[in-house]
């Protein structure tokens, strides 16, 4: 499966989890960040499963994430996907 590109303004980012929350794919998540304000910043950590939803960028409140692609691509959402999701959101948003 081939990704969409996502990328992250991390002089925007202030590591609300909103997008990583929101993502259905398991793409977005925190990593430690010890130079970061709460000490933890979005990394984008499984693009390949990108869809193109843009939920990410659309629920960012400080237009932080930009998604290349507009379209929306439900249909690849993966098994495999939707597992990393879970952990990811279980795992109160970090790295897994
Ligand atoms: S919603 Fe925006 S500010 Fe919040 S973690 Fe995601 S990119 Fe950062
Ligand atoms: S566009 Fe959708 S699938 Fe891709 S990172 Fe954003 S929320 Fe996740």
């Amino acid at each position: 499966m081939s990704g969409v590109a996502v990328w992250v303004d991390e002089r925007r980012c202030k590591a609300c989890d909103i997008c990583v929350s929101r993502c259905p794919a398991g793409v977005l998540a925190m990593r430690v960040e010890p130079s970061a304000v709460l000490g933890k910043i979005l990394e984008v950590v499984n693009v390949d499963f990108c869809i193109g939803c843009r939920e990410c960028e659309n629920s960012c409140p400080d237009f932080a994430i930009f998604v290349a692609d507009k379209g929306y691509k439900f249909a690849k959402l993966s098994q495999e996907s939707r597992e990393i999701s879970q952990k990811i959101k279980e795992n109160g948003f970090y790295k897994i």
